[in-house]
């Protein structure tokens, strides 16, 4: 059965009597939305708690100086882009990050085998670039997506992006599952231990830079990111999709990136559905851009967020009629 979205807290006659009128109208505008995020080491799980603590910020605010929004929310680890589309469809989150290929593809219906077909996905801003990482163990002699034949593989977990944007370098490569040793399936927090461990040789993550997951296994046991400058496959995807672009991973990023490294990338976007009420994303879409300075410093992947680009970069979906109320207001639109 469907989650019921928001849920108004309601409170007895005899409870109402005992309230302050204040008390009263906080209580009965009380909302809780969820936002799906990724594994606890990515970055969208830095997203969700940001988001969430400027709608929280607000609130707090408003219990001070007269309420701004009566927003309660969440923003629980999950599974990653395609599981967030799945569950906002479905009515059982209110909100998700999502890479920008798999936002494309929900809602214009273009890879249903990979992603709900979900039309009334809507985009609200756009987040931070997330390059493809092929991420190799030490030793292992991968210098290029050719030798990745014959090893293990780390292709990601169902409902992750990294999964699906790993399967579409794959075809693009004219290559099926067994041209590799094996591949595995284990989440974003699981992939750079086992590459530590010895139990694959590499992994495709798609992810912000720089993040907590990865470094486990660069700075942990010398792993590197594999360039994938004059890969043909990167080359095709960017060529024939708008939301795939050339991206660089700056020297220094992590212990063994010693030199700038070239491969494609997408940017994280924050979406959501037609069904959730236009007050309820104006809100949320105002507690993020009036405090953007804070969340610009809540991880180094948002540094660099700016306004215009989120409002326009990578969302084929079209914008919530409540972001587009905020970003009309700004007389950003
Ligand atoms: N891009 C990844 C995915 O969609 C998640 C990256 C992250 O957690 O930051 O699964």
């Amino acid at each position: 059965m469907m989650r019921k979205l928001f849920r108004t807290a309601t409170i007895s006659a005899f409870a109402a009597a005992a309230m302050s009128a204040s008390l009263l109208s906080q209580a009965q505008d009380k909302q809780f939305i969820a936002i799906g995020t990724g594994g606890p080491t990515g970055v969208y799980f830095q997203v969700g708690q940001a988001v969430c603590q400027m709608v929280h910020a607000e609130a707090a605010e408003g219990r001070k100086e007269g309420m701004k929004h009566g927003i309660r929310c969440s923003a629980p680890s999950t599974g990653g882009s395609t599981y967030n589309i799945g569950q906002i469809a479905q009515g059982e989150l209110d909100f998700g990050v999502a890479q920008a290929d798999w936002q494309f593809h929900a809602v214009n219906c273009s890879k249903e085998d990979k992603v709900t077909c979900f039309k009334d996905l809507r985009a609200v801003f756009s987040v931070h670039p997330e390059p493809y990482h092929v991420i190799a163990a030490e030793g292992s002699g991968i210098q290029s997506w050719n030798d990745l034949e014959g090893k293990r593989f780390n292709i990601g977990n169902p409902g992750s992006g990294q999964r699906g944007t790993t399967e579409e370098l794959i075809s693009g490569h004219g290559w099926s599952m067994d041209k590799f040793g094996q591949t595995t399936e284990l989440t974003s927090t699981e992939q750079s231990s086992a590459l530590c461990d010895g139990k694959i040789d590499a992994y495709g993550y798609t992810v912000g830079v720089p993040n907590a997951g990865v470094s486990v296994a660069t700075d942990g046991c010398d792993a590197y990111i594999v360039d994938l400058g004059d890969d043909s496959a990167a080359q095709a995807l960017v060529d024939e999709h708008a939301y795939y672009s050339w991206a660089t991973i700056p020297a220094g990023t992590y212990k063994t990136t010693d030199k700038d490294t070239t491969t494609f990338g997408v940017r994280a976007t924050f979406v959501t559905s037609a069904d959730v009420p236009d007050d309820v994303v104006y809100a949320v879409t105002k507690a993020v851009f009036e405090n953007i300075d804070t969340f610009r410093r809540l991880h180094p992947a948002f540094a660099n967020l700016k306004p215009e680009t989120m409002i326009s970069a990578a969302l084929s979906a079209p914008l919530h009629a409540g972001a587009k109320k905020y970003y009309k207001e700004k007389g950003w639109l």
